[in-house]
């Protein structure tokens, strides 16, 4: 077996998913919404699936698909796409990590990843082949340093991983920061993989930049994204690469032999959605962000010491004003003996790990979140 596979354990998300169904628990562990995305969106994909083909869509993705996913580019961002030969539709950003990885991960080569980082990046990086380099972001800021990119990125970084806004610790790389990343990228050759499925959920009036859109980085950048995040339809598993062609001409050979394409139905759903729905994605933040407020003031009245959060599904709290105990630790009590499923952010790091905060995910309806707060209440 794949020694990387082989000595893995199961992921902290299905782990403490089940155990919240185990116990009952309220689950603000595993990232998804308790509610789906608009019933237009699914009239839509129910359409094409009982009047379209269902037999193989092109293996680079729906052409109405795509083509929305460029005007949503040029609308947010400014970028230009080019439908047919920069874009790749995935079944869920996982799997264009999964062909971007490997597609710019050389055997040997080095990847840079930056901790706490999303559970996915560094098995597939090593599965590889490549050489993983972590350069961990120190709580309670998390601020990412010109000193510190320099001490992992060098001549021969084959990729670097940048997750903006950023699960688990919500943070939004600000202009400075990605200033620093397009200096020090520029004098390599590296490519940058930027993983921007939260793109959309930046709270506080801010908006997400993407590191493609800084000057000469297009080049070098392929964007991933994520219509389960944008629509609240998780399960749906649809996703997306875009980057220059010579970029995604690669990355569509790996994606050819992972999945080869993806359900044509739910691409169909997302088409309609991108051009229909977005005004569904834009109040989602709003209400995102005064339920990030809701569960931020619940817990902070418990002795919770909530950190900052710019954007994702996901607050930090920091518990040591509470209790002296690994963060691991506290997680297994607090679903087993408070019914308040979380997950240890040490689960995030390769090294260096934290072990006192923990990241609530707060995607939920008002209604549960304040139900966690009460049985977090009666249990301190
Ligand atoms: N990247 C990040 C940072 C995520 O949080 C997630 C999942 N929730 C993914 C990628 C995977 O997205 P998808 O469900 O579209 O595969
Ligand atoms: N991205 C989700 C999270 O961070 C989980 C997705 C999964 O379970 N693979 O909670």
């Amino acid at each position: 077996a794949n020694p990387v596979f082989a000595q893995l354990p199961t992921t902290i998300f299905t782990v403490m998913s089940a155990l919240a169904v185990e116990h009952g628990a309220v689950n603000l562990g595993q990232g998804f919404p308790d509610k789906d995305g608009p019933n237009s969106i699914l009239a839509a994909a129910a359409r094409a699936l009982t009047e379209e083909s269902n037999q193989y869509p092109p293996m680079r993705g729906r052409q109405d698909l795509r083509r929305a996913l460029a005007a949503h580019a040029m609308r947010f961002y400014g970028l230009s796409y080019d439908a047919d030969t920069e874009i790749v539709v995935t079944s869920g950003a996982t799997e264009a990590l999964t062909a971007a990885i490997l597609a710019f991960a050389p055997q040997g080569g080095e990847v840079v990843l930056i901790d706490p980082s999303y559970d996915s990046y560094s098995p597939i990086a090593e599965a590889a082949g490549a050489r993983v380099k972590t350069l961990s972001l120190a709580p309670p800021d998390w601020r990412l340093t010109e000193e510190a990119l320099r001490s992992v990125i060098t001549p021969s970084t084959s990729a670097l991983l940048l997750n903006s806004p950023m699960n688990p610790i919500g943070k939004v790389f600000d202009d400075e920061e990605l200033a620093t990343l397009a200096r020090v990228l520029s004098e390599t050759n590296a490519i940058a993989i930027l993983d921007e499925v939260y793109e959309h959920l930046v709270f506080d009036d801010r908006a997400h930049r993407s590191l493609a859109s800084l000057p000469g980085m297009r080049e070098r950048c392929v964007r991933i994204g994520s219509a389960g995040k944008m629509f609240s339809l998780t399960g749906w598993k649809v996703g997306w690469v875009m980057g220059p062609a010579p970029l995604i001409d690669v990355a569509a050979k790996a994606h050819q032999f992972l999945t080869f394409t993806t359900p044509p139905a739910l691409q169909k759903g997302i088409a309609f959605a991108l051009e229909h729905e977005m005004d569904f994605t834009l109040n989602l933040t709003r209400d995102l962000q005064d339920r990030r407020d809701l569960l931020a003031q619940g817990l902070a009245r418990l002795g919770f010491k909530p950190l900052a959060c710019e954007g994702t599904y996901f607050l930090t709290a920091d518990i040591r004003g509470l209790i002296d105990e690994s963060d691991a630790a506290f997680c297994q009590r607090l679903v087993r003996e408070a019914g308040v499923a979380a997950i240890p952010l040490s689960a995030f790091f390769q090294s260096g790990k934290p072990d006192h905060l923990i990241r609530f995910a707060f995607c939920k309806q008002q209604s549960v979140l304040e139900e966690a707060v009460k049985r977090l209440e009666r249990y301190f």
